[in-house]
């Protein structure tokens, strides 16, 4: 049995884990490996590592930081089918998926290389007579990531470039579920030139992440994940003094309005519903089609779609959707179908109880079709995070909008339409973070920030682009006179400046 070890200052270690957790394969719902779970000291191990190597990264000039980014986009680049192989052997997800989540990735890296023009500074001279006032950026220190399982290359990378572009050392605490591709990003990160201990690995769970957010040299965590792992996080790293992001789960909704081309929506929301068997915090999970002939259309529409769908291994060229994560995942997204069904929901097509010729026992649940889904039922409150779409049928633009901005999250949303007006008032008034008009997963390029609102995210910044270099830096304001400047005499009153 392979054993996924720590990275700590550059080598693999154990540690001092005892325990470990499997990992499996979702696909034949065998163990594959195993990864250490960390202790505390082991965080302290990967603190110190970071903290002495932050000394001379930070004084790095950022040009000489973006060269490693560089270097690992071309390493990137060369070796993204490894990358995605990796990511779909633990995750489940198809070949082309894994692939699109390496190019997103890539995105972020590339963002990263103009880090120098990025932390250029501000200057004012004569702000008053004689003194001049620049404002720079400087990194923080030492911060961490702790990433969930859904995109085990593309989160941590949309957290790592941009915080040690920054100038921060790094410790990645990856999902358990699929930790090889964190160990494979140290791999690129190390051969593309960043010094030891500027990025460390700690695999584990609670134990772990506890570890890391009371830690007192740990200066900003970075989480992605559930929600209510997210506002755990965000309440206990603030209350021990630290910058958090975290952000957190979704329910997104996309809109369908009666003008819309309904072949176009109708495509647009399998691979919106669908895609990485609907693992994915941007996955539209609830259609709501404005009124009862567009919804009647868009189900008829539906149906033949979800049921020819591929489902199958990575392995097997022209699968659409791969497995759930594990078995308790399976079990979970069965048991809502169930409770979504008992309270009245109508299955139009039911993947409980799909099996896989030659994955007998992998962790497989087939697209899911719910009608008549409402707000009130549990399948439509809680975030599924399996391949289920739900149709709530709304009378009115204004009673789907009333809808969404009721939701406890506000992740993601789209609306389809060929109205300008509506989409206008959609875009400019909908409480939700990121918006799709004829997108159906509207997640921002790497230039922009990603983040919800709501319950789906806990901080002030988003995530990547702008907002990271926010997050990962702090204000330091420098305000100079030089001797000549400088009146004679004591001056009590408050510096005016004039
Ligand atoms: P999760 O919250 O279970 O785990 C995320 C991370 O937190 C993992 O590293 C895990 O080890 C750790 N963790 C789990 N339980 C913990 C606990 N009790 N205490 C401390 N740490 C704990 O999430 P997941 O199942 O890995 O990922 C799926 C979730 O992530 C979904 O809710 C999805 O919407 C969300 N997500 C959100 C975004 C976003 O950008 N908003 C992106 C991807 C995924």
């Amino acid at each position: 049995m392979s054993r996924i070890e720590h990275i700590i200052s550059g080598k693999a270690t154990s540690g001092a884990s005892i325990q470990t957790t499997p990992v499996y394969n979702p696909a034949t719902g065998e163990q594959q490996s195993e990864v250490v779970v960390g202790t505390p000291a082991d965080v302290d191990s990967a603190v110190a590592s970071a903290k002495a190597a932050f000394q001379s990264w930070s004084k790095t000039p950022a040009n000489k930081r973006a060269a490693v980014m560089f270097r690992l986009r071309e390493l990137l680049d060369q070796r993204r089918d490894e990358v995605a192989m990796t990511i779909s052997k633990e995750h489940g997800k198809t070949h082309d998926d894994a692939l699109g989540e390496v190019t997103r990735a890539l995105d972020v890296v590339e963002y990263a290389c103009g880090i120098s023009e990025k932390l250029k500074g501000d200057f004012n001279r004569d702000a008053a007579q004689g003194i001049d006032v620049c404002g720079e950026r400087q990194a923080l220190g030492v911060v961490a990531g702790i990433t969930p399982f859904n995109f085990p290359a593309m989160v941590p990378l949309w957290m790592i470039p941009m915080a040690i572009a920054c100038g921060n050392a790094f410790i990645l605490k990856p999902s358990e579920r699929d930790p090889s591709s964190a160990n494979l990003i140290h791999e690129l990160f190390q051969q593309a030139g960043l010094p030891d201990g500027v990025l460390n690995v700690v695999h584990g769970g609670k134990v772990a992440v506890d570890a890391l957010l009371d830690h007192k040299d740990i200066a900003a965590i970075s989480f992605v994940g559930s929600t209510p792992i997210a506002e755990y996080i965000y309440a206990r790293g603030c209350a021990a003094g630290k910058r958090v992001q975290a952000l957190g789960g979704a329910k997104n909704h996309m809109v369908i309005m009666p003008d819309a081309d309904l072949d176009q929506a109708a495509d647009a929301l399998m691979g919106a519903g669908f895609g990485s068997a609907g693992e994915r915090c941007m996955a539209i999970s609830v259609a709501v089609p404005i009124g009862e002939k567009t919804a009647d259309l868009l189900v008829e529409k539906l149906i033949p779609r979800i049921q020819a769908m591929k489902v199958g291994p990575y392995t097997q060229a022209g699968a659409d959707m791969g497995p759930v994560i594990t078995a308790e995942a399976q079990n979970r997204i069965v048991g809502l179908i169930n409770q979504g069904e008992s309270e009245g929901a109508v299955v139009k097509v039911d993947g409980r109880g799909i099996k896989v010729d030659g994955h007998e026992n992998g962790f497989w649940v087939g697209g899911t079709l719910l009608d008549h889904v409402t707000a009130d039922m549990s399948v439509y409150k809680q975030e599924i995070f399996g391949p289920v779409l739900s149709v709530l049928r709304a009378k009115s633009y204004q009673q789907a909008t009333d809808l969404i901005n009721a939701h406890e999250y506000g992740n993601g949303t789209a609306i389809f339409t060929r109205d300008g007006d509506a989409a206008r008032d959609f875009a400019a008034t909908i409480e939700v973070g990121m918006v799709g008009i004829n997108v159906p997963i509207p997640v921002p390029v790497a230039y922009h920030s990603f983040g919800g609102w709501k319950r789906s995210i806990f901080g002030a910044h988003g995530i990547y682009g702008p907002e990271a270099i926010h997050f990962y830096t702090r204000l330091k304001t420098v305000t100079t006179r030089w001797p000549t400047g400088i009146r004679a005499g004591a001056e009590f009153n408050f510096p005016s400046m004039q």
